[in-house]
């Protein structure tokens, strides 16, 4: 997860639908602003271009609580997966709030050997948000309950995450290994387009630049600000 800024004032239709009997907040208004200020990815896994898309209420509304139903705070983007897994889960982190740091608070790399890949995430601090947030994350990686559709979903969300960094791997690589000014000049803008919230699994590549000391010399500054905010 990464910090995404949502645009306000709240979507105009949520006020009108909000009044009637079998109201609607899926109207195309709410769709459009989601999709964009969400980075058309799902805040939870980071998955780009997703199929199945879920207009998903952070805290659970269970069809009684009308304010929860009807904010604009409150509506995020997910995949089928992830809105799934998460349930009525909370409290969480929150994404759309930078005082909560998603961030920092929780860590993301690729455990790599030559036997299989793991997918580690940690918690970086013991509140029950962080801690929350990180079960899920791990529940959707894994296909929580054993539920045999949820496994092959998450293996497909796993491989398109190896196939991502894997080819972000290999930019960084080139970048480093480069004595062409041109081309490398050609890699560091692809390496800084990477790593903003408008690409897929940026939680990862954030990552894999911060835990390399190299990397994270030339880079850290595309991140996080002077103030240790994240940019
Ligand atoms: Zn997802």
């Amino acid at each position: 997860m990464v910090f995404f800024a949502k645009t306000y004032p709240a979507l105009g239709s949520l006020a009108s639908e909000s009044t009637k009997e079998n109201g609607s907040y899926k109207e195309p208004d709410v769709i459009n602003q989601l999709q964009k200020d969400f980075k058309n990815k799902c805040y939870i896994c980071e998955t780009k271009d997703i199929e199945a898309i879920n207009i998903e209420h952070f805290a659970p509304h269970k069809n009684i609580n009308l304010i929860r139903k009807f904010q604009w705070a409150n509506l995020f983007w997910a995949c089928n997966h992830c809105n799934h897994i998460k349930s009525d889960r909370e409290p969480l982190l929150n994404c759309t709030v930078k005082s909560d740091g998603v961030d920092r608070k929780i860590r993301y790399f690729l455990d790599d050997n030559l036997i299989n890949n793991k997918v580690v995430i940690e918690a970086l601090d013991g509140s029950i948000e962080t801690q929350n947030s990180v079960q899920i994350l791990i529940d959707i990686d894994n296909g929580t309950n054993h539920k045999s559709l949820n496994k092959i979903q998450a293996k497909s969300q796993r491989n398109r995450l190896y196939d991502e960094m894997s080819d972000f791997t290999s930019l960084v690589l080139k970048y480093f290994g480069s004595e062409d000014e041109e081309k490398q000049g050609d890699y560091q803008r692809e390496i800084i387009k990477q790593l903003s919230n408008k690409s897929a699994f940026t939680a990862f590549k954030r990552w894999f630049i911060k835990d390399n000391p190299k990397y994270k010399t030339q880079f850290e500054h595309y991140i996080i600000d002077k103030q240790g905010n994240t940019v």
